[in-house]
């Protein structure tokens, strides 16, 4: 048996009324996948564990069966992988963003959205000069970098910049995380007083790189032809969700029929995910994570994997992209891009395979457009075996509809269990 999962990101939403009250999935025209949902088991997932913000990277470490309080360190550490930048014992990573800073205040969290090229510039330019020190730099993709800094506590709260855009950043700089903060990483009651003080160290480390990077930011020429032509400039860094390397086992270590596998996805955090789950990240040509994004490209991509590999993680941004814009129409285009340039074509072929494949079709976390962010709700999922695996009489992939499915609403822990055929 063969395995594919095909994930739309932030696929699942609300009934919209401009949708005539229907929900996105419900008013795309999507016949490979209702046929998907026909032909196979239905349920809802609930794929945020009690506790935890709705975000991409808990979702899926939730899909993948990871025990998220044992495993989860932040989006730097996992984005690091994807990066192929190693997180030694003794490291700590954080993801770091160029951010705009005017007058006291963070204009945006993207440095009003920098190219890969001017952001690499800049950070040699911070390796160069801030580098060293028990700090390093690393370039990822436009605004999201990687910064590593060796011996620092992860215990410290800081801000996604992205949640304070246009407020002073003064109030937001990093402290040292509270003695009475127990969750969600695990901590003792009373607390050593080498403790605390290694927390408060790295506040007070980090801080003083970020007011330093705001000195030597603005006079690079990066940034200054940045202001010429009318741009933001990447005037500070801003790190942030820190993390050690994650303990997380390969799928293979629990599934040993997974011997060899892939992620397809464009997004960093998804393939650093992937990367220690033990899949190979593939790059496809024009992959943008977005609405136009190589959909033939990825279907191709994966089909290929799945020749002489077990399973395939092939993961689409652009319905959550869509649901961040509050565009029930380019949601419902999205869907539809998805069914016919994805679903269709893959369908097609591994319906004429000798060997027997299973298709998993879900999102990760509803995006709905009226709030134009992620929530907790349970989410539609759909397991379908060309080997065949009894119809449970659903006829549509959407969020109601999978709720009269066999399996009911189950957490995201079984997912993976159910999908593998582990309990039976
Ligand atoms: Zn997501």
């Amino acid at each position: 048996m063969k395995y594919l999962v095909i994930l739309g990101d932030g696929m699942a939403d609300r009934p919209v009324q401009s949708l005539g009250g229907k929900t996105p999935l419900q008013a795309a025209d999507i016949p490979e996948m209702d046929w998907l949902a026909e032909h196979g088991c239905n349920g809802l997932l609930a794929t945020v564990p009690d506790g935890y913000a709705p975000g991409s990277e808990i979702a899926h470490l939730a899909i993948f069966g990871y025990d998220l309080d044992r495993v989860f360190e932040g989006r730097g550490a996992l984005e690091a992988a994807s990066m192929g930048v190693p997180i030694e014992e003794g490291e700590m990573a954080m993801r770091c963003n160029l951010v705009t800073v005017e007058d006291g205040r963070i204009l945006n969290h993207s440095a009003g959205q920098i190219s890969t090229e001017e952001a690499s510039v800049l950070m040699s330019f911070l390796q160069d000069n801030l580098g060293g020190d028990g700090f390093s730099f690393h370039t990822g993709v436009s605004y999201r970098h990687l910064l590593k800094m060796k011996g620092g506590n992860k215990h410290i709260v800081c801000t996604p910049p992205h949640d304070i855009a246009g407020q002073p950043y003064a109030g937001y700089m990093i402290r040292p995380e509270p003695e009475t903060s127990v969750f969600p990483q695990t901590a003792p009651a009373v607390l050593s007083s080498a403790e605390l003080a290694g927390r408060a160290e790295t506040a007070r480390k980090l801080n003083e790189l970020i007011l330093k990077s705001m000195e030597i930011l603005s006079s690079h020429p990066v940034n200054i032809a940045r202001a010429r032509a009318g741009k933001c400039m990447a005037s500070s860094i801003w790190p942030w969700s820190p993390g050690y390397r994650p303990m997380m086992e390969p799928l293979s270590e629990r599934y040993p029929q997974l011997r060899k596998g892939s992620v397809i996805s464009a997004v960093d955090l998804i393939k650093g995910i992937g990367v220690y789950a033990g899949l190979v990240p593939v790059k496809v040509e024009g992959a943008t994570g977005l609405y136009d994004t190589n959909y033939e490209g990825k279907a191709e991509a994966a089909l290929k994997a799945l020749e002489d590999e077990d399973f395939v993680f092939l993961h689409v941004e652009a319905s959550d992209e869509a649901g961040h814009d509050g565009d029930p129409r380019l949601k419902v285009r999205t869907i539809e891009y998805l069914n016919d340039r994805i679903v269709r074509p893959v369908l097609d072929r591994i319906l004429k395979w000798d060997c027997p494949v299973s298709v998993a079709l879900l999102p990760d976390h509803p995006t709905p457009c009226s709030i134009r962010t992620h929530t907790a709700d349970p989410v539609p999922f759909t397991i379908f075996r060309t080997s065949g695996c009894g119809a449970d009489g659903v006829r549509e992939f959407d969020e109601f509809s999978a709720a009269k499915g066999c399996y009911g609403t189950l957490p995201a822990s079984r997912f993976m269990d159910l999908f593998i055929e582990q309990q039976l």
